[in-house]
């Protein structure tokens, strides 16, 4: 009994840090005018294959860095890192999702004044990291077609609060049982304000309205316009 009750309490402690430190990075991120994306998903949803797809058609037009979330490895952020735009890594070592606390770290490796787009690429996973503020202005959630079509019900809580979910491996769906309409369905209901992208990050099908919508918003925090950027909200 005793022990339950300790367990809640740092629970909640872990939160309370989580929530003043992205709260922090929020303020840093308006006083710099940097659009930062915070991209969730499952192990192999497409993450890093659609960023490889996306960073050299921003790159023209913005300057980019990338924050990478993995559990030990760099070989996301080395793909990654020759798209011509930074890259820092973050190895939780076992954790499976970021915190705010560590994008603060990684912050300090970067020109944040110089930015217009961070990129925040999470720990694959489909439940904690919905959970942890980053201080993001936005959240992109990538499903894949190839993961099934119960996910969203699954896994409520993160399409919940996503401002886009990318429909992923689009060019698989005649191969997979996935019900693209039903799933755009279920999305809609739970959570009717997000942008539903279907794609293929790997043959360019559906990305232009992906890049578009990331623009669109980069552009929006370069003119300080908060009050029309919807995606701008504290959780
Ligand atoms: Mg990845
Ligand atoms: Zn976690």
């Amino acid at each position: 009994m005793r022990n339950a009750v300790v367990k809640v309490k740092l629970a909640r402690d872990l939160r309370a840090k989580n929530k003043m430190a992205a709260a922090e990075l929020r303020s840093l991120f308006a006083g710099s005018g940097v659009f930062v994306l915070n991209i969730l998903g499952s192990p192999g949803a497409g993450k890093t294959t659609l960023l490889e797809a996306s960073l050299p058609r921003l790159a023209a037009h913005y300057r980019i860095a990338v924050i990478e979330g993995d559990l030990y490895t760099a070989r996301d952020a080395e793909r990654l890192a020759q798209n011509g735009v930074d890259v820092v890594q973050i190895n939780t070592e076992g954790g499976c999702h970021l915190d705010a606390p560590m994008i603060g770290g990684a912050v300090r490796e970067l020109p944040l004044e110089q930015l217009d787009l961070l990129i925040i690429e999470n720990v694959g996973n489909l439940v904690c990291p919905a959970g942890f503020d980053l201080g993001e202005d936005a959240r992109a959630v990538v499903l894949s077609v190839t993961e099934g079509d119960d996910k969203p019900d699954k896994y409520p809580q993160i399409f919940a609060e996503a401002d886009v979910i990318v429909l992923n491996k689009l060019d698989l769906l005649p191969y997979v049982r996935f019900d693209l309409r039903s799933v755009q369905n279920v999305l809609g209901s739970l959570n009717p304000a997000a942008l539903v992208l279907p794609l293929s990050a790997v043959n360019g099908s559906g990305l232009d309205r992906w890049l578009d919508w990331v623009k669109q918003l980069a552009e929006k925090k370069k003119r300080g316009d908060h009050h029309g950027c919807e995606a701008v909200r504290a959780r």
